[in-house]
């Protein structure tokens, strides 16, 4: 057997190609398909606190927008490269087609490390990052929002930018804001949220009692530490470990999720929590519990740990964790994988509210949204399963089934081809 790419892109475009031919895509909707129709590729001089200028590469990839303006996050990491925002772009064009939001799919990225800046150099980041690819965004054209290590704060120096460029206030342009700047209510737990209604319905067709399971995550960053506090909320799903990057923590008889919150606040890591064995990352996956819910960055579950994957649902709220070589092995073994573009799709869902709320200037109220998540989150994961049940694959290429039909009935549409 070949070896297994940990390329995203190549395994974004593995998945599409399996989905196209089980939907038997012509040649030109498939090629179409595999590629962005835009990106572009920036360089950033940031004027550091000691006096020096360090400049930055970043990247902002347009996927594809027969349905609408593109859509997605920024992400700054210091591993960022262009074919993962390529595949991360992919994934959200997929994302917003498979909820049935009228939007596309983009990304952007910026290679630095947060972790090591000081505000005021995040700041001067974040502003020109948006003077270099203000000109492709805006909210007809392109519509960013948080990912890894980006934040409200970081939205609200993006907007201001951006509107300073413009000379007025444009809140529609990026989503995630802080609600006092046309932020939307229900926005900064939306990722889990959506991912904890889609767990609900899974546990329906599986016979799952929720109040009786057990849930591992790792990645305790936004959607991680929403799933702990939403899990044990919605429920009563007993956490039993977490993780950051700098490992894990286990607890039988279960964490208390917001203890775990505010000790990763105080102490910016998991490491020393009292009451808990500490575990790897990796001995994290493989834990015996009803629910895994890898919500950190791509490619942890792979072909040399999948077999040992005891979980009986995988929730991907991360992107990209788990690769294609896995993902046969886990549909072999009966795992239920609510895939990444279905099972964190929440986020990006309130973020189309958030901008709907934007374009009106008149705001809804918490229930409102949870409710319009809800109905969002659960139609989409009944699409998805009613379709990889007909065709006998797995939810990913189910997934991808539905929301590959629908994009490219959008360019039939257009004329595109
Ligand atoms: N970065 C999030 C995602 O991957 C949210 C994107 C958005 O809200 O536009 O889905």
């Amino acid at each position: 057997m070949a070896q297994e790419t940990l390329n995203p892109f190549e395994i974004a475009q593995k998945q599409l190609d399996e989905a196209a031919a089980k939907l038997n895509l012509d040649e030109a909707t498939h090629e179409l398909l595999r590629w962005p129709m835009r990106e572009l590729h920036v360089t950033i001089p940031v004027k550091m606190d000691d006096g020096t200028v360090k400049v930055f590469h970043g990247f902002r990839v347009q996927y594809n927008d027969a349905r609408g303006p593109t859509k997605g996050g920024i992400r700054f990491h210091p591993l960022e490269t262009i074919d993962t925002v390529r595949a991360l772009a992919a994934w959200m064009t997929w994302k917003c087609a498979v909820v049935d939001i009228p939007l596309g799919g983009g990304k952007g990225g910026v290679i630095c490390n947060p972790k090591e800046m000081s505000e005021g150099e995040l700041e001067r980041l974040s502003r020109g990052y948006i003077d270099a690819v203000g000109r492709i965004l805006g909210p007809e054209k392109d519509i960013p929002a948080p990912d890894v290590y980006t934040t409200p704060q970081i939205m609200a120096w993006m907007v201001d930018e951006y509107s300073k460029l413009k000379g007025y206030n444009v809140p529609g342009m990026i989503t995630g804001k802080p609600l006092e700047l046309g932020g939307s209510k229900g926005r900064g737990d939306a990722t889990a949220r959506g991912a904890m209604y889609v767990i609900r319905e899974a546990a329906k067709v599986l016979n799952i009692d929720l109040s009786n399971a057990t849930i591992a995550i790792q990645g305790f960053g936004n959607a991680g530490q929403y799933a702990a506090l939403l899990a044990k909320e919605l429920y009563g799903i007993k956490v039993v470990a977490v993780s950051d990057s700098k490992g894990g923590l286990y607890n039988p008889d279960g964490l208390d999720p917001q203890a775990l919150v505010d000790y990763k606040l105080k102490n910016g890591s998991l490491a020393n929590f009292p009451n808990a064995e500490s575990i790897t990352n990796k001995e994290l996956l493989e834990l015996d519990v009803d629910i895994l819910a890898p919500s950190a960055i791509e490619n942890q579950i792979t072909s040399e740990n999948a077999g040992r994957i005891k979980a009986k649902i995988v929730a991907e709220l991360a992107n990209g964790p788990t690769t294609p070589e896995a993902d046969e092995i886990l549909f072999k073994n009966n795992v239920f994988v609510l895939p990444d573009f279905l099972c964190n799709a929440g986020g990006v869902t309130v973020s189309y509210f958030e901008y709907v709320q934007n374009l009106y200037n008149f705001y809804w109220e918490e229930e409102e949204v949870h409710k319009r998540l809800d109905t969002k989150m659960t139609k989409a994961f009944k699409d998805v399963y009613e379709m990889a049940k007909e065709n006998n694959v797995n939810n990913r290429i189910g997934a991808y089934m539905v929301a590959v039909s629908r994009v490219a009935q959008a360019m039939k549409l257009r004329g595109w081809v």
